[in-house]
């Protein structure tokens, strides 16, 4: 339950490489669709697909038309209501500025599986979601993850999800369910 409006930008760069360097990925076709699922079932306003490459950017466009106005979205309607949700662009900054649409400046949140600098607790940001404010854009890193450059400049940096031991590898797609269902899903 929210009373801001809440995006999330899937980034495929900047991002880091195994050794820390900056890099820029592939889009997975199965992140653009299990992404766009949860964002829908969590009423999220928009999905950017983050892509400096206008290849890439073409090839997400044609994934979502498959399913918005071609044969998918005939065979199964539900799933156009998720891909429907794509907006695809070649920067987070870009994200930022189509979300703010001439309005309030987004809010940057980020996601990461260890720490840099200080972070925040879901349940604080929880309730900060439930109380009207600007919109926030959480952010999803491909590859090994968002640049700490990248976090250091966010407004906020999300706790990392631990699970039951220290072996934290998830899928983005994994953590991505989970943020959202901690910020934003009905239980209580
Ligand atoms: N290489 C694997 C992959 O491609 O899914 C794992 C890395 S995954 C792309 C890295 C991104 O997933 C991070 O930028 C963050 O958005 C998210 N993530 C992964 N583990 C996380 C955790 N424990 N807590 C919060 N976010 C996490």
């Amino acid at each position: 339950v929210t009373a801001r409006r809440v995006a999330l930008a899937l980034v495929h760069y900047p991002v880091l490489d195994r050794e820390g360097g900056i890099i820029t990925t592939a889009v997975t076709n199965l992140d653009v669709h299990d992404i766009s699922r949860s964002a829908r079932a969590y009423a999220l306003e928009a999905v950017f697909i983050v892509h400096p490459v206008a290849a890439q950017r073409e090839l997400v466009d044609r994934l979502r038309s498959h399913w918005t106005d071609g044969g998918g979205a005939r065979r199964i309607p539900d799933r156009k209501d998720a891909l429907s949700l794509v907006r695809i662009v070649s920067s987070y900054e870009a994200a930022l500025a189509e979300l703010a649409g001439g309005g309030q400046a987004p809010e940057v949140w980020t996601t990461a599986a260890r720490a840099h600098g200080t972070v925040e607790a879901y349940g604080a940001l929880r309730e900060r979601l439930a109380a009207p404010g600007r919109p926030v854009l959480l952010l999803f890193g491909t590859g090994w993850g968002l640049p700490p450059e990248l976090q250091a400049g966010a407004d906020v940096r999300i706790a990392p999800i631990v699970g039951a031991d220290p072996w934290n590898h998830l899928s983005v797609r994994a953590a991505c369910a989970i943020t959202l269902d901690r910020l934003l899903g009905a239980w209580s």
